[in-house]
C-alpha cells in the first residue's frame, strides 16, 4: 500500500515539474524579453528585445556596434578617425561610407549650432581627459595653444571619393558626441530587418524605443535627475518609435578645487560648458539627430537652445537648468509628466 502511495506521489511530482518547465519555456519565448548588456563606445549598452528572434537580432546588433566603435573611436589607433587625425594637414583619406556619413552629418550640427557643437574639439577634450585616468584642470596657456586648432570649417570633405581630411597639422576630430546616436539608428534597422516589433535600445542613455510594449502601451522613458543618483527621475515621457537622447552633466565629470568639471566643452572657451543647462534631452525620429543636437544645445544656453529646437520640424526637447527649472518644447508638453516636486516646470 505504502509503495503504491509513494509511486503516485513521485508521478505527480514529475508531472508538476514538467508542466512548470513547459510554462517557463513558453513564457521565455513569447513573453519574456531577451536582454543583453555589454560595453562599447565608451559606455554600457543594454539591448532589450521582445519576440522569438531576439537573441539572434541582438547578436547581430552587438557586432554592428563593435564595428562602429572600431571605425570611429579616437581611443583605437587603427580606427578611421585616428588615421584622419594622424594625417591632419596632409591629403584627404578615403573612409567607409558609414564614417563619411557620420562626419558629414556631424558637420551639419556644427553649422546648425553655430559652432557650439564642433567635432574638431578633440585636442581640448584630450587635454582635460575627463573620465580618463589622467583627468586634470589644464593651464590656460595649454588651452589657448589647443583652442587655435578648433574649427569645424577645417574639416575637408570629398563626397565623390568618400574622403576626409583636416586642413592643419595638430587638428583632431572626435565623434564621441554623435556616434552613439548613429549606432542606435543602425541597431534599429537591424531589428526591423529581423522583423522585431518591440525593443528598447539603450546605448548609455541614448535610448531608442521601438514599437510598443507587449501590453500595447507606449514605452515610458524616465528623464534622469541631473542632481541625483542614476535611476532617480525628474519626469517621464511615453514614446513609440522615437529616439530619446540626453546630454547631462552627470555622465562624465570630475571634481577639483571644490568645482565640478563635466565632459561637454564650450569651443569658445575651451572649458566645460557653463551655459546653466545641466541636462538636454532631444526627442526625435533619428537618434543621430538627437545625439548631435543634445550635445550642441547643451552649450547654447536655454534661450538659444529653445529657439533652435522650436525651429526644427519633428524634434522636441526637455531642458533642465541648474536652478531646477524644466523647459519643454510645445510638442512634448502634454506628454511630459513631472514626478519630482523640487523641480519647477516652466510655462
Ligand atoms: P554626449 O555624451 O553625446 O553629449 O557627448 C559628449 C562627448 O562629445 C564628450 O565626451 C566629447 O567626446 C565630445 N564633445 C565634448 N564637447 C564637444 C563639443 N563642443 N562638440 C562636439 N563634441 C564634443
Ligand atoms: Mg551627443
Amino acid at each position: 500500500m505504502n509503495a503504491i502511495l509513494i509511486t503516485i506521489v513521485i508521478v505527480l511530482i514529475v508531472v508538476i515539474v514538467n508542466m512548470s518547465v513547459l510554462t517557463f519555456r513558453k513564457g521565455n519565448n513569447e513573453k519574456q524579453p531577451y536582454e543583453k548588456k555589454f560595453y562599447s563606445l565608451g559606455t554600457i549598452m543594454t539591448l532589450t528585445v521582445y519576440g522569438k528572434k531576439g537573441e539572434k537580432a541582438v547578436e547581430e546588433a552587438e557586432k554592428k556596434i563593435m564595428s562602429i566603435d572600431d571605425e570611429m573611436s579616437v581611443f583605437k589607433d587603427y580606427s578611421q578617425v585616428s588615421r584622419i587625425n594622424r594625417n591632419a594637414g596632409g591629403k584627404l583619406l578615403p573612409v567607409s561610407e558609414e564614417t563619411y556619413f557620420v562626419i558629414k552629418k556631424a558637420i551639419q550640427f556644427c553649422r546648425m549650432s553655430k559652432g557650439a557643437f564642433d567635432i574638431t574639439i578633440r585636442p581640448i577634450v584630450g587635454l582635460w581627459g575627463i573620465g580618463s585616468d589622467h583627468q586634470r584642470v589644464p593651464r590656460q596657456s595649454e588651452i589657448d595653444d589647443k583652442l587655435k586648432f578648433v574649427n569645424y570649417k577645417d574639416v575637408l570633405l570629398d563626397e565623390k571619393n568618400n574622403s576626409v581630411g583636416l586642413k592643419y597639422k595638430n587638428q583632431e576630430i572626435d565623434l564621441g558626441g554623435i556616434a552613439k546616436g548613429y549606432a542606435a539608428d543602425q541597431v534599429k534597422n537591424i531589428f526591423l530587418n529581423k522583423h522585431i516589433k518591440s525593443a528598447l535600445i539603450n546605448l548609455g542613455g541614448n535610448v531608442f524605443a521601438m514599437g510598443k510594449k507587449l501590453n500595447g502601451q507606449p514605452f515610458k522613458i524616465g528623464i534622469q535627475n541631473p542632481l541625483s543618483e542614476r535611476g532617480d527621475f525628474v519626469g517621464i515621457i511615453s514614446v513609440m518609435n522615437k529616439s530619446v537622447v540626453t546630454s547631462g552633466n552627470y555622465e562624465r565629470y570630475f571634481k577639483a578645487d571644490g568645482k565640478r568639471f563635466q565632459h561637454i566643452i564650450d569651443p569658445r572657451t575651451g572649458y566645460p560648458s557653463e551655459s546653466k543647462i545641466i541636462s538636454a534631452t532631444i526627442i526625435s525620429d533619428l537618434s543621430i539627430d538627437g545625439d548631435g543636437l543634445s550635445t550642441g544645445v547643451y552649450i547654447l544656453g536655454i534661450n538659444k537652445a529653445l529657439n533652435l529646437i522650436q525651429s526644427l520640424n519633428g524634434i522636441e526637447a526637455i531642458f533642465i537648468t541648474e536652478d531646477k527649472k524644466i523647459s519643454v518644447t510645445s510638442g512634448i508638453k502634454d506628454n511630459f509628466q513631472l514626478c519630482n516636486e523640487e523641480f519647477i516646470l516652466e510655462e
